[in-house]
C-alpha cells in the first residue's frame, strides 16, 4: 500500500523540501514512519495569507453556481476517489477501512448540501415608507483561519474547507500533522472540481507557531477550531485580541441516561458499537453511563462481556472492528485514567490495557462503580473505555448528566415519552439522541454549548457561521 508524498498547497502550489523542517508521520498500527511532512516557516504561512487575501477577493464575488459546482465537483471526485481515501486515512490515524469509507461518504454529503445551501443565503427587504428602502444582506465574512484534528482526518478537513466556500470566503487550512495526506486529499478534490488555487490553502507546522501567526494577522477575520477545551480556550483569547469571529468544537463528556423501561440488549449492542467506533477518539463518543438501578447489573455485564469480544487490531484487515489509537499519548493517558480510576476504587469490568508493544493498540476497556472525583469522571479519556455508573432515579440522573462543564453530545434511552420530552428539554446538551446514536447529518448542526464551545458545523448553521450581516438604508 503506497502513501503519497507529502506536500503543503499554497496558492495553488505543492510546497516542499527547500530545506524546510520536517514531522514524520506514523502508521499508528506498526509504529513504522510513513513518510516525512514539510513544516511552514514564516515565510511560508505570509504566502498562504497573501494568497487567502487575494482568494477572498475573488471568490467573495463567485456566483452561487460556480460555488456549488465546486463543492458537487468535489463530492463527485471523493465518491470516485472512495477507496485511495480511505486507505490512506486508516494508514496515517488507525480507524477501520469500513469506518473510513463511512467519513468519506459523510463528507460527500456534506459538500452536496453546501451545493444546495448557497442558494439559499438569503437577505431580507424591511417595511418602510414609500420612497425609502432597507435591506438586509449577508455577506462572507473574510478569510477564515481552519484547525482540523486527527480523529476525523477526512470529515474534519471537511468540515473546515466547506463550509467558507460554500459562503464566499478562502480558506488557510492547518490539520493534524499526524494525518497530513486525508487533508490533502480532500482539498485535491475540490482543487480538481475548479476551485481558485488561491482560495484554499493547507499548511502544516507547529500548532502553537502557526495559530499565533495565523491569528496575529489581520488578513484572518474568522477562526475555526476542532479540538480540546484547553486549546480551544487559549486560540478563542488569541483571537480575542483582533475581535476574530471564531467556531470552536471542543471536547465532550458524553452522557448516556439508561432508564429501567428499556430492552437492555438493544441498548448494549447501539451503544457498545457506539463506544468503540475509531477506539473511542470520538468528540461525541458516549463516555458516562448513568444506569438506573434496576437494570445496572444486567447492563453492566452485558457490556463488559461485548466489550471483551470486539476484535482489536489493524484497521486494513476487515476482521477487525477497532484498531489502534492514533498516537502515544492516547495509550498513555488511558493508562493514566483507568489506574487513577482503579486506584481510587473503580472495578475495571473488562480490558484496561496495552495490547502488545507495537503500535498504539488498547483494549476495549469498562469501568464500573466509578467515584465521580476520578480524573477519568471529570476529563474527557478519548480512548476505548466506558464508565458505568447506578443512579436510583430521573433527577439523580440527569443531575449527573449535568454534572460537567462540557455539553457537546448527550444520549438517552427511555420508552417514556413524557420523560423523553423532559430530558430533551432540560439536558445541557447541544446535541441529544434520544433511543438513538444518530446525532448528525449534512443537514443538522453540528456543536455544543458550555466548555464544548460555541458555534456549529455542518448544516445551514455551518454556512452562517462564516457570514456577517450588512444592514443598507437608503432615503
Ligand atoms: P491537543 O490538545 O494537543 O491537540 C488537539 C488538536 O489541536 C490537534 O489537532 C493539534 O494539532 C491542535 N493544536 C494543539 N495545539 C495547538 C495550537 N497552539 N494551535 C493550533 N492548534 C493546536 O491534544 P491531542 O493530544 O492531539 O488530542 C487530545 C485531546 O484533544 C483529546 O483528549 C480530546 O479532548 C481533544 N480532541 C478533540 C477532538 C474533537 O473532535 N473535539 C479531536 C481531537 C482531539
Amino acid at each position: 500500500m503506497t502513501y503519497p508524498e507529502l506536500c503543503m498547497v499554497i496558492d495553488g502550489e505543492r510546497v516542499r523540501g527547500g530545506g524546510r523542517r520536517t514531522h514524520d508521520v506514523v502508521n499508528p498500527a506498526t509504529g513504522d514512519t510513513l513518510a516525512a511532512l514539510p513544516l511552514a516557516d514564516p515565510v511560508d504561512l505570509d504566502r498562504a495569507l497573501d494568497a487567502a487575501a487575494r482568494g477572498f477577493r475573488r471568490w467573495r464575488h463567485s456566483t452561487p453556481h460556480e460555488r456549488a459546482a465546486v463543492l458537487q465537483g468535489a463530492a463527485q471526485l471523493m465518491l470516485e476517489r472512495q477507496d485511495e481515501l480511505a486507505r490512506v486515512a486508516v494508514l496515517e490515524q488507525g480507524k477501520t477501512l469500513a469506518e473510513a469509507k463511512v467519513e468519506v461518504l459523510m463528507n460527500v454529503g456534506l459538500f452536496n448540501f453546501y451545493a444546495g445551501e448557497v442558494f439559499r443565503l438569503y437577505g431580507r427587504t424591511l417595511v418602510r415608507p414609500a420612497g425609502q428602502r432597507s435591506t438586509v444582506s449577508r455577506e462572507p465574512v473574510g478569510p477564515v483561519a481552519a484547525f482540523a484534528p486527527w480523529n476525523f482526518p477526512i470529515g474534519n478537513p471537511g468540515r473546515k474547507l466547506g463550509a467558507p466556500i460554500a459562503a464566499g470566503c478562502s480558506v488557510i487550512l492547518k490539520a493534524a500533522e499526524e494525518t497530513p495526506a486525508s487533508a490533502l486529499g480532500v482539498l485535491q478534490c475540490l482543487l480538481d472540481a475548479g476551485l481558485p488555487g488561491e482560495v484554499a490553502q493547507a499548511v502544516f507546522g507547529v500548532p502553537d507557531e502557526v495559530s499565533r501567526h495565523l491569528l496575529g494577522s489581520p488578513v484572518i477575520r474568522k477562526l475555526s477550531f476542532t479540538g480540546s477545551t484547553a486549546i480551544g480556550k487559549h486560540l478563542v483569547k488569541l483571537a480575542a485580541d483582533d475581535m476574530k469571529r471564531t467556531t470552536m468544537e471542543l471536547g465532550g463528556h458524553g452522557p448516556v441516561l439508561v432508564f429501567d423501561d428499556v430492552d437492555v440488549d438493544q441498548v448494549l449492542d447501539t451503544m457498545v458499537a457506539a463506544k468503540y467506533r475509531n477506539a473511542g477518539q470520538v468528540c461525541v463518543s458516549p463516555t458516562r453511563f448513568i444506569v438506573q438501578e434496576d437494570v445496572y447489573d444486567r447492563f453492566r455485564s452485558g457490556f463488559a462481556e461485548r466489550a471483551g469480544r470486539i476484535a482489536v487490531g489493524d484497521g486494513l484487515d476487515p476482521a477487525n472492528q477497532m484498531g489502534p489509537m492514533a498516537n502515544p499519548r492516547r495509550t498513555d493517558a488511558m493508562e493514566r485514567l483507568i489506574g487513577d480510576a482503579t486506584a481510587r476504587g473503580a472495578t475495571l469490568l473488562a480490558g484496561g490495557g496495552r495490547i502488545g508493544n507495537r503500535g498504539f493498540f488498547h483494549q476495549p476497556s469498562v469501568l464500573s462503580d466509578v467515584p465521580l472525583d476520578a480524573a477519568v469522571m471529570n476529563e474527557e479519556p478519548f480512548g476505548p473505555v466506558a464508565m458505568i455508573n447506578p443512579f436510583a432515579n430521573e433527577e439523580a440522573m440527569l443531575a449527573e448528566a449535568n454534572r460537567l462543564p462540557y455539553g457537546l453530545a448527550a444520549y438517552a434511552w427511555t420508552r417514556d415519552a413524557g420523560r423523553q420530552r423532559r430530558i430533551a428539554r432540560e439536558i445541557e446538551s447541544g446535541m441529544v439522541g434520544i433511543n438513538t446514536t444518530m446525532i448528525g447529518g449534512a443537514d443538522a448542526p453540528f456543536g455544543g454549548v458550555k466548555w464544548s464551545g460555541h458555534g456549529a458545523e455542518d448544516g445551514l448553521e455551518g454556512v452562517e457561521a462564516c457570514l456577517v450581516t450588512k444592514a443598507v438604508h437608503e432615503g
